[in-house]
């Protein structure tokens, strides 16, 4: 089974409209010479209109995070709808900001994910344990939470777009990466995972990315792993110059 490479930047809230115009056009002639990866992103919200507009389908876009409600006195929110509505492809759903810095549950990930899905937009649903969790060897019991609950009711046909970001929490913009072994066996455990709730034929299609410290120096060990497909980014996805030199090793997969 091929699955096409997909490198994601999360900008988080960085970077304003200036340097947001400057980062999507070096992506945008970088994607257009790399047809066999895509290459993803996720900008703050005021941003996206004009990132899908620079970019014209060269890149894909989406937001960091969606409610679940469609519409209503929710002051503050961004439904899918208004995501769809702007022409985003995707949403990162449970993002391990999310889930630990604003509180988010995994009962909340699988409102925004049948959101996503009602809206026509793919999830990108996050996963991943805290240290405290995988010193504890309970790793494989966490992720089996955010997975099994996150997509609780959905069929395989609806979730035929679903892509999976594997990004344990003490990795993410902490410096420290995952050993290609750890982020193996944790990609491996997951698509096994959707073989039990789904099929394997199923599981084999879902794109699982890794997140965590990824950066121009270890991209290349981490995309050698079967298991891995593609990148989530953050830190390094803020400069031109280090996101297109992951993105390059995602196109030489
Ligand atoms: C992320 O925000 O999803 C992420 C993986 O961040 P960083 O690459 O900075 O660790």
């Amino acid at each position: 089974m091929t699955r096409r490479p997909f490198i994601a930047g999360n900008w988080k809230m960085y970077l304003d409209r200036a340097a947001i115009g400057e980062l999507a056009r070096a992506l945008k002639d970088q994607a257009e010479t790399l047809p066999g990866v895509e290459v993803g992103v996720f900008p703050p919200y005021p941003y996206i209109s004009e990132v899908i507009e620079t970019t014209q389908g060269a890149l894909s876009v989406g937001g960091q995070d969606i409610y679940f409600e469609k519409e209503g006195a929710f002051t503050g929110q961004v439904s899918a709808a208004m995501l769809k509505d702007i022409g985003a492809t995707y949403a990162l759903i449970g993002h391990s900001e999310r889930r630990h810095v604003f509180g988010e549950t995994s009962d909340d990930t699988a409102r925004k994910v049948a959101a996503a899905l009602d809206h026509g937009l793919r999830p990108v649903l996050c996963v991943g344990e805290l240290l405290s969790e995988r010193e504890a060897g309970r790793t494989n019991e966490v992720v089996k939470e955010q997975i099994e609950v996150g997509l609780k009711g959905r069929t395989a046909d609806e979730l035929a777009d679903l892509v999976v970001a594997y990004e344990p929490v003490w990795a993410i913009g902490t410096g420290v990466t995952a050993t290609t072994e750890q982020a193996g066996e944790a990609h491996a455990a997951i698509r096994a995972m959707l073989t039990i709730m789904y099929s394997e034929d199923f599981a084999q299609k879902v794109r699982i990315l890794y997140g965590g410290s990824v950066k121009p120096g270890n991209v290349d060990e981490l995309m050698a792993v079967p298991e891995i497909d593609g990148v989530l980014v953050g830190g390094a996805s803020l400069k031109a110059e280090s996101f297109t030199r992951i993105v390059g090793f995602g196109a030489a997969r």
